[in-house]
């Protein structure tokens, strides 16, 4: 079906180059638990072009309140499938050859699993970033006719990861994970018209808690691996603001995640960042940090912005485009 190919193809044409370049800030709020008493909430608005404000409970009026804008903002009763509907366009484009990177970031119980994983054992509609998106990746390589494993498998790998990160309790949650979690898609692809092989990598990161070591009281082999946590925490920062000022050395090798993360960071690699939020009063000071980490995040720019690379895409998107329009007249 050839105009179904030529209109994906624009539409295609239209997100690569929405998304190319800079890093996209996606901020979640979280709901407040079932259960909770006291619900008083430091996310005092929440616009529909990604402005937000939040209160600082100690202080009133104008002096008490702080502006940020992100890419987007996904309010408390936001659903996982929409969360994935504004995600989807990047992670399609891996198997187009882009290597992309999807990180949740935010203080312990602030939602970073939810939303890449999903709750335990969850049921599909509750399935986070991590399962759509492999569900996606195979559901559209099976229609390219690539040769697959079964999702299934995957899912059950990914599983196997999970149980294995180390996962200690905390003051703040007794679910709080103190250990990084990377999901690494490889893709290995044959452009099916060209016979161009290509290859595209999906990292999808679920960080450790971002609070400050002191305020998670912990003590011991638990404090060294937070200090840890934060270090290489603060060397993924350091890796982003190195890119934003276009230095021309990139720390990547200061940490094991962004060593990693190092072909999906940079460069043509598209980043996506979730900014997860607590909204509950008493997270005041580390939303207010997490929020300034983020908005200094949001809109760098990652490598050259014209590259030879990204011309040549563009290029053959639309050979592509002109070779399906001949096609058409062709057959007319
Ligand atoms: P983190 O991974 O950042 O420590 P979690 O993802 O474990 O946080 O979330 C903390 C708690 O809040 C969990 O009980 C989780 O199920 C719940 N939660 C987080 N986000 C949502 C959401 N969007 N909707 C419903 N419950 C959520
Ligand atoms: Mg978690």
């Amino acid at each position: 079906n050839y105009t179904a190919v030529l209109a994906e193809n624009r539409k295609l044409f239209n997100e690569v180059q929405d998304l190319r370049g800079n890093i996209r800030v996606y901020c979640r709020v979280r709901p407040f638990l079932p259960g909770q008493t006291k619900k008083q909430s430091t996310i005092e608005y929440i616009g529909e072009n990604g402005e937000m404000i939040v209160a600082n409970p100690a202080k009133t009026g104008k002096e008490g309140h702080r502006m940020f804008k992100f890419n987007k903002i996904f309010g408390p009763a936001s659903t996982q499938a929409e969360v994935f509907s504004d995600t989807k366009p990047l992670i399609r484009s891996v198997l187009d050859g882009f290597n992309v990177c999807i990180f949740a970031y935010g203080q312990t119980g602030s939602g970073k699993t939810h939303t890449m994983s999903g709750p335990e054992g969850a049921s599909e509609e509750d399935w986070g970033v991590n399962y759509r998106a492999l569900n996606d990746l195979f559901t559209i390589s099976q229609t390219r006719r690539s040769s697959i494993i079964a999702t299934s498998d995957v899912v059950g790998l990914m599983d196997i990861g999970l149980k294995n990160r180390s996962i200690g309790s905390t003051a703040l949650n007794e679910r709080s994970s103190r250990s990084h979690s990377v999901v690494t898609i490889h893709v290995r692809g044959k452009d099916l018209k060209t016979g161009v092989p290509m290859h595209g990598n999906l990292h999808l990161v679920d960080l450790a808690g971002s609070e400050r070591v002191d305020r998670s009281e912990v003590t011991g082999d638990r404090l060294k691996e937070a200090q840890h946590i934060n270090k290489s925490l603060s060397a993924l920062g350091d890796v982003i603001f190195a890119l934003a000022q276009k230095s021309p050395h990139v720390p990547y090798r200061n940490s094991k995640l962004t060593q990693v993360l190092q072909s999906s960071l940079g460069g043509q690699a598209k980043t996506l960042m979730f900014v997860q939020l607590n909204p509950d009063s008493n997270s005041f000071s580390e939303s207010l940090s997490t929020l300034k980490f983020a908005e200094r995040v949001s809109g760098v720019e990652l490598g050259a912005a014209k590259s030879s690379k990204e011309g040549r895409d563009v290029k053959e998107l639309m050979e592509q485009v002109a070779s399906l329009k001949d096609t058409i007249s062709k057959k007319d």
